[in-house]
């Protein structure tokens, strides 16, 4: 196969951009802080979930589906006067505030179709509740003060950069964290590397880099799936609540975290050594919810192939392309480089050689060979390298960038899309 060159000219600007950034730490609350936040969080949820009931009663009643927030945030000085539920006193009233515009987010992400319908919160999943000012950062004393928590120590392992915007609480298995978000301006760093590189997401090779190399798959589900089934198996057996049961239950959360944090390593260092390498990234533009989607179906019209795709798709979802995609961008963007999303279309089907386009040109999910010419390669690097091209065309065309949001954000991990 004839190597492909590609210049990429990149003007020499010196910007400053603003980088928000989130820092997670554990804290070593009371007894009774740990009681708090519990309750905080479970006012949260509560708040969360009775908004969205109060908002499908309405779109039932055949009243206006817009979400509005200040309705909302209205609503809720009243339902603490409701006698039955005057406990949400007790909680700080803007984290309340804060989950309201959790779900207003929620609402929106569902009706811009990046989202599915905001669903209700279950208790031990999640707890978590955010506020947006009222906190003191005391860096020097590794404590943090939180509006009617009052001081709680943390385990300080870095030191927090920036202006705090907002500090979200979250427990997860009994442990405590916090989540610093901050924002600083700094000067966009010139990437450098020249180098620009197109990437074919695929099953049998999680990403196949234009230049040949690639990644292997992640399959960390796969390897646990059996021990999951099991733990699951295991617990639905115990009598609900007994005390066996809830060993049960603290193992298959066990495996659910070690699956998660497994992905997550594997993603955070494929994703750093590309975005290093590489000035420019050139990456399919891919829906990966919906190709999740339309193996499900509607619940009216269950998909049509689901029992087929239900396995590519279930590949997709643990392999986490989405949070690929949203590492690379921000990684990217922060070394000085740029993602350049292109469309999808007929990149897997086009000849290298004679540019002839036609979906028998490849074979199988591995192997491409022109009908026309007789060109064969490896079928996820015809991929990647029509992808480069794609990109190539468009940088040139349009040199005004960013074509993704290469806005330098490290916003809270996007799972939602990718939740196992
Ligand atoms: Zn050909």
């Amino acid at each position: 196969m004839s190597n492909i060159v590609v210049f990429f000219h990149r003007p020499n600007i010196m910007e400053s951009m603003k980088r928000l950034q989130a820092y997670k730490f554990q804290i070593l609350p009371s007894g009774e802080q740990r009681r708090d936040m519990r309750r905080f969080a479970g006012a949260c949820r509560f708040v969360f979930n009775k908004a969205l009931a109060w908002q499908n009663e309405r779109y039932a009643a055949g009243k206006t589906v817009k979400f509005s927030y200040t309705t909302l945030a209205n609503l809720l000085p009243l339902w603490k006067q409701d006698p039955a539920i005057s406990w949400l006193k007790e909680s700080p009233s803007q984290p309340l505030q804060q989950t309201l515009k959790d779900l207003e987010r929620a609402y929106l992400n569902f009706f811009a179709k990046r989202a599915d319908f905001p669903r209700f919160k279950k208790k031990g999943h999640a707890d978590s509740f955010r506020y947006p000012q009222g906190y003191k950062l005391d860096q020097a004393n590794s404590r943090i003060f939180l509006p009617k928590l009052g001081w709680l120590r943390y385990r300080n392992s870095r030191e927090v950069l920036g202006v705090v915007k907002n500090v979200t609480v979250s427990g997860k298995q009994g442990k405590w964290f916090v989540s610093i978000q901050t924002e600083r301006e700094i000067e966009t760093p010139a990437h450098p590397s020249t180098a620009i590189v197109g990437i074919d997401m695929g099953i049998a090779r999680f990403a196949t880099l234009s230049d040949g190399s690639y990644f292997a798959p992640l399959n960390s589900f796969k390897h646990q799936e059996k021990a999951l089934v099991k733990a699951q198996r295991a617990m639905n057996r115990k009598q609900k609540f007994s005390n066996n049961w809830k060993k049960a239950k603290a193992n298959v959360q066990l495996i659910h975290a070690r699956i998660g944090n497994a992905r997550r390593d594997y993603l955070h260092k494929a994703t750093a050594t590309i975005s290093q390498n590489h000035a420019m990234v050139g990456i399919e533009d891919l829906q990966v919810r919906n190709m999740s989607r339309s193996a499900s179906g509607t619940t009216g019209t269950p998909g049509k192939n689901v029992r087929a795709k239900s396995g590519l798709n279930k590949a997709i979802l643990d392999q986490g392309w989405f949070e690929f995609r949203r590492q690379l961008d921000y990684k990217l963007a922060w070394n000085g480089g740029q993602l350049v999303a292109v469309p999808p279309r007929n990149t897997s089907r086009t000849c290298l050689c004679c540019g002839h386009v036609v979906k028998e040109n490849r074979l199988s999910q591995s192997r491409f060979e022109c009908v026309e010419c007789g060109f064969e390669e490896n079928a996820d690097l015809v991929g990647a390298i029509n992808v480069l091209r794609a990109g190539h065309a468009r940088l040139a065309c349009a040199d005004t960038s960013p074509a993704v949001g290469a806005s330098g954000q490290e916003p809270t991990e996007a799972t939602q899309a990718i939740a196992a």
